[in-house]
């Protein structure tokens, strides 16, 4: 069977008002035309009307249905880019934004940087203090991230403890560092209280990448901030790596 067009997401209000304005004046055009029909055939026209007013209501009721279709599927959508756990958004969200964000900074010529943070030796703190504990750690570093960055970064929860900050208009290596080293030490300066009354010290490492020759695509700039972020690990965590071509 024939695939009914779908529009892409950010399309799809246009697609819907198009298809009931097409609905709408096909509607017309059958109504114009029955009454043609009606008047050679000399059917009264209040009898006609009444037939066809019932078109009329089931072509409403279709517009009614495409509505509430439309709310559910825009839901569902919400629903699939949130992470659960932190109440940001998730790496679905990442791929869907991120692919536009870069296009639109390329051909803008505009800067853009890409972040990537870990948090540091979170299987000890499972293991010491239980897996509920670890969950409220991820879930006050995701606070605390929003805090740090800016209104336009996008920050999302990439899964387990990692976690990924796209930099719009933020260029050079400096101008990233010195947002990732405000998010580090945001992140490491106080304690993380537990619900059960425990106080848990946490740092994070972070790998910081930019948009450039090298690196001219998302998953091009999550690779080196990748690379980065292992270099901040290896090189003894709680601190920000850029990167750079000596990454292996
Ligand atoms: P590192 O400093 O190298 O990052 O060490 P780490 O212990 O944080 O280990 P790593 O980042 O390699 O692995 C992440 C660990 O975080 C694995 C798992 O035990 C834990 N983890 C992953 N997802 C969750 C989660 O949703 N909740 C909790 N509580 N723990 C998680
Ligand atoms: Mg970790």
């Amino acid at each position: 069977m024939a695939r009914f067009p779908t529009p892409p997401p950010a399309h799809r209000r246009e697609f819907v008002t198009d298809l009931t304005r097409q609905a709408r004046t096909a509607l017309s055009s059958i109504l114009g035309y029955s009454e043609i029909l009606g008047e050679e055939l000399g059917v009264s026209r209040p009898e006609l009307v009444s037939d066809l007013s019932s078109i009329r209501q089931a072509g409403e009721d279709l517009v009614g249905i495409i509505d509430a279709l439309e709310l559910r599927v825009d839901n569902e959508r919400r629903r699939a880019t949130v992470d659960v756990l932190t109440g940001l958004f998730n790496r679905r969200y990442l791929i869907e934004v991120g692919g536009p964000l870069l296009q639109q900074a390329r051909e803008r010529q505009e800067p853009l940087s890409l972040l990537i943070f870990d948090i540091d030796d979170l299987k000890l703190i499972n293991d010491t203090l239980g897996h509920k504990a670890g969950d409220e750690v991820i879930q006050a570093i995701g606070g605390r991230a929003v805090s740090a960055l800016r209104d336009e970064d996008t920050l999302v929860r990439l899964g387990g403890d990692e976690f990924v900050a796209l930099l719009p208009n933020t260029s050079s290596e400096q101008a990233a560092m010195i947002i990732a080293e405000r998010l580090r030490l945001s992140i490491g300066n106080s304690a993380i209280a537990t619900t059960d009354g425990k106080q848990v010290a946490v740092t994070i490492s972070a790998g910081v990448s930019t948009l450039d020759d090298a690196n001219t695509d998302l998953a091009a700039l999550i690779h080196a901030a990748d690379r980065a972020l292992l270099a901040a690990k290896r090189g003894g965590r709680d601190r920000v790596h850029f990167a750079d071509s000596t990454d292996e």
